[in-house]
């Protein structure tokens, strides 16, 4: 933790950034409504609560991204960093966590994200501080702010968040706008599971709610209802194929998603990997 990033966290004005080129770049925050920020830049989206309260931050990217993350908070709110709310422990997510928790940030996440961080030998300041089973509410910035678990969907540590008067959901990644899905079936994810957060997500929202995915760009229902069909069509073309014992090769051959490919194949997964994911959730 150097000198900067401290004074950064604790709120002090006109520290010095220190500058980390290319990173510092990358990162853009912008507003999906009043006091409530996206950054995006090059893992999980990023959901940020300003206001007299504090701040209160939804995932941290990458450990090097830090800085820059924090400069781009600075620009928002002079109030420090209070709280961190992880949505699941993936790295892209959780990579900022030992940063953060060194310069005292309370973090919290479902029971899972903990024993997952630690079996992977993250350093104790990454450990959320703070886990939960099923669900917790955070008050503050004029929000009440419910926070729950949805489970064995992205992982078996799921967690989304809803900024009840805002109207505005994250949904870690339970939800890809745009692009094919990851889940990490080796820790927990299913696909059954995933349908199970996008319904949920469903029932709270309306035309009007903003939903935060992990990865892509800021959406709302509609944009949830055509990943849910793009999921569902996947999975009627896929399981079929496996009903038939034909190997992960075969599948892929086949080419089940082409329909989808062109729109949904261009980012985190190409259209085999994607295949090569519901493979593997779908025969666990
Ligand atoms: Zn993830």
């Amino acid at each position: 933790m150097n000198r900067g990033l401290k004074l950064a966290l604790i709120g002090a004005s006109a520290i010095a950034a220190m500058s980390m080129p290319g990173v510092a770049s990358a990162q853009e925050i912008s507003s999906v409504a009043e006091g409530i920020h996206v950054i995006q830049g090059r893992g999980g989206n990023i959901g940020v609560s300003v206001g007299a309260d504090g701040v209160f931050m939804i995932d941290d990217q990458f450990a090097p991204a830090t800085q820059a993350i924090l400069d781009q908070i600075k620009t928002v709110s002079d109030q420090p960093v209070r709280f961190l709310l992880n949505t699941h422990f993936h790295r892209d997510h959780t990579g900022g966590n030992e940063n953060l928790g060194n310069a005292g940030v309370l973090i919290f996440a479902h029971d899972n994200v903990r024993a997952r961080l630690l079996a992977g030998d993250a350093p104790k300041a990454a450990l959320p501080v703070v886990t939960f089973n099923d669900a917790t509410t955070f008050h503050m910035n004029g929000q009440t702010v419910r926070v729950f678990h949805t489970s064995n969907a992205h992982t078996d540590g799921d967690a989304m968040i809803h900024f009840q008067e805002a109207d505005v959901i994250h949904m870690g990644d339970t939800f890809f706008n745009g692009f094919y899905p990851f889940i990490d079936a080796k820790s927990g994810g299913s696909v059954e599971g995933v349908f199970a957060a996008i319904d949920t997500v469903l029932a709270l929202a309306d035309a009007d709610t903003i939903i935060i995915p992990g990865h892509g760009p800021v959406g709302d229902r509609a944009d949830l209802i055509a990943y849910r069909e793009m999921l569902t069509k996947a999975r009627e073309s896929i399981s079929p194929l496996i009903a038939d014992g034909k190997s992960v090769e075969d599948i892929v051959a086949a080419k089940p998603t082409a329909e989808f490919d062109a729109d949904w194949g261009g980012g985190f997964l190409n259209p085999e990997r994607f295949l090569r994911v519901m493979h593997a959730a779908l025969t666990k």
